[in-house]
C-alpha cells in the first residue's frame, strides 16, 4: 500500500490520508500523486474557503524516506553516485556507496536543483516542481528513517556482529541487555514500548531506536562498550537529544552540529570508510533541516508511521485491500474515536516512574500527592519530594546538565507544595543497582 498521507501541523496532529494506491510492487510512475499535487497548487494558491473564512495554508514539509524521496523528486537514489539530495558530492565506493567528504560540501539550493545544473542527480522531472516551494528545504532528513533505523541501528549491529576490532564481547552484550530489562521499571508510560533485549532487535520499532539513542544507551552502555566508541556514541545522542528539542535547539544548534560533523569524521577514524554510508552522511545536514522546522520531531515520519500502521489493520483479507481500507476510513468518519490523536493529558501522576519532572538547572522532583489547595491565582499545588543540589552526570562531551540529565543524592530531599503549572518537563529517573546514583534524564522529544 502506498498511501499519501497529510498531517495537519497544529497540536495535537492530525493525519489523514489523501490518496491510497495498492499493488504487488512499488508504483511504477508517479501517476498516482497528480490528483495530489494539483489539488495541493490549488490550496497553496488560493487557501480554503470555511463559511465565510478564508484559510491560509502552507506546506511545511514532504516527509519520506530516502527510497520514496529519491523516487517523488525523481533523482538518482542514495546509492547511487550522486545521491545526496542535500549535496552535490559524488560517493565513493568501499563496498557500498560511501560520501567521504565532510568539510567541503556544496549544498544544492532551490534553484539549482530546478535548473538541473548537476544533471547526474536527476532521472526526471519531479511533479513536486510545480508546486511553489522550495525543493531541497521542503524535503527533510527524516530522523526516525535516518538517524533511529538508519545510523543507531546500523552502529548496534556493529557492536554485536560486526568486526571483531569494534564488536563488544558476549559478556558484555549480555551486561547491556540485563541493563536494558532493568530499565524497564524506569520509562514512563508515555512510552509507546519499554526497553527490550538486544536479543530482539530484528523486532525492535523505530521508537525503540530513538529511546536507545536519546536516553537509555547514554546508561546502558557506560563501562560495557569500549571507551572511544562510548565517547563517540555520545557525541551523536547528545546532539540529537538537542535537535528533538525546540528549546535546546535554539540555543545549541551550532553546537550540535559541530558534534554530528565530528561523529562522522571520527567514525571514519573509527570504524573505517565504508562507516559513511548515506544515513551516517545525512547527519551532517542534519541540523540544518531541524533548525530550519525548528526541531526533528516537526519534520520526521513517526506521526505518519503511526496512521500506517492502523491502515494496514484495517486491511482484513488479502481481496480488494484498497476497498476495505476506504470503507473502513468512512465508518471512523462517523465514529472518530480510534482515529483521533489523543489529547494532551495534562494531568500530573503521582505514581512511578510517571511523576518526575525536572524543575530548573539545580533542582528535580517526584510529585507525591495532589492537594486541593489552591494559591491566590488558581494554581493547583502538588506535593512533591523535591531533590535539591543536582550535579552532571558526565562531561564529555559536554556538562550533561546542557540538555537535562542530572545525578541526585535521593538521601537528601524535602517535601514542598509545587505550582502544577511548574511541573512542565517530565523525566526518567534510574535508580542504580546500589541505590546510591540516581540519574534523572529530561525527556526531550515529543511524543
Ligand atoms: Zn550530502
Amino acid at each position: 500500500m502506498w498511501p499519501v498521507l497529510c498531517a495537519i501541523m497544529i497540536q495535537p496532529v492530525t493525519v489523514f490520508p489523501v490518496a491510497l494506491t495498492c499493488g504487488s510492487s512499488k508504483p511504477c510512475n508517479l501517476d498516482f500523486l497528480n490528483d495530489t499535487i494539483r489539488e495541493l497548487n490549488d490550496i497553496l494558491q488560493h487557501g480554503i474557503q470555511y463559511e465565510e473564512f478564508k484559510i491560509h495554508v502552507t506546506l511545511k514539509s514532504i516527509v519520506c524516506d530516502a527510497p520514496a524521496r529519491a523516487m517523488v523528486k525523481a533523482t538518482k537514489q542514495y546509492s547511487g553516485y550522486y545521491g545526496c539530495d542535500k549535496c552535490t558530492q559524488k560517493g565513493v565506493w568501499y563496498g557500498r556507496l560511501t560520501y567521504q567528504e565532510i568539510d567541503n560540501i556544496v549544498l544544492r539550493t532551490n534553484e539549482s536543483f530546478r535548473d538541473q545544473i548537476q544533471e547526474e542527480h536527476h532521472c526526471g522531472v519531479s511533479p513536486f516542481t510545480a508546486l511553489p516551494v522550495d525543493l531541497i528545504k521542503s524535503f527533510p532528513i527524516d530522523y526516525m528513517h535516518q538517524a533511529c533505523l538508519g545510523v543507531m541501528r546500523r552502529l548496534l549491529l556493529i557492536w554485536i556482529k560486526g568486526k571483531k576490532e569494534t564488536r563488544i564481547t558476549q559478556r558484555h552484550v549480555e551486561e547491556i541487555n540485563k541493563k536494558l530489562l532493568e530499565m524497564q521499571q524506569f520509562v514512563p508510560s508515555n512510552f509507546a514500548r519499554k526497553p527490550r533485549s538486544l536479543l530482539e532487535i530484528d523486532r525492535w520499532k523505530a521508537t525503540e531506536f530513538r529511546q536507545f539513542l536519546l536516553y537509555t544507551g547514554k546508561l546502558v552502555l557506560k563501562g560495557s562498550l569500549r571507551g572511544d566508541l562510548y565517547a563517540h556514541f555520545m557525541t551523536l545522542s547528545v546532539a540529537l537529544c538537542i535537535l528533538v528539542s525546540p528549546r535546546l535547539i535554539q540555543m545549541h544548534k551550532g553546537y550540535a552540529h559541530q558534534l554530528l560533523v565530528y561523529f562522522v569524521k571520527r567514525g571514519r577514524e573509527l570504524y573505517g570508510n565504508e562507516f559513511l554510508v548515506y544515513n551516517v552522511h545525512s547527519m551532517l545536514h542534519l541540523a540544518e533541516d531541524a533548525g530550519w522546522f525548528g526541531s526533528l520531531d516537526v519534520c520526521a515520519a513517526f506521526p505518519f508511521e503511526n496512521y500506517l500502521y492502523k491502515l494496514k489493520k484495517m486491511v482484513r483479507s488479502g481481496k480488494n485491500a484498497l476497498s476495505q481500507v476506504v470503507k473502513r476510513i468512512h465508518e471512523l468518519e462517523n465514529d472518530p474515536g480510534e482515529m483521533k490523536p489523543a489529547k494532551f493529558k495534562k494531568i500530573i501522576c503521582t505514581n512511578k516512574p510517571d511523576n518526575t519532572y525536572i524543575l530548573d538547572d539545580s533542582s528535580c522532583c517526584e510529585a507525591v500527592a495532589l492537594s486541593h489547595q489552591r494559591d491566590d491565582e488558581g494554581n493547583q499545588k502538588i506535593l512533591c519530594r523535591v531533590y535539591n543540589r543536582t550535579e552532571s552526570a558526565f562531561n564529555d562531551p559536554c556538562d550533561s546538565k546542557i540538555i537535562g540529565v542530572y545525578q541526585i543524592n535521593t538521601a537528601k530531599s524535602y517535601m514542598k507544595f509545587i505550582k502544577k503549572s511548574d511541573l512542565k518537563t517530565k523525566a526518567i529517573m534510574v535508580h542504580s543497582r546500589s541505590g546510591r546514583h540516581t540519574k534523572i534524564l529530561a525527556i526531550l522529544h515529543e511524543f
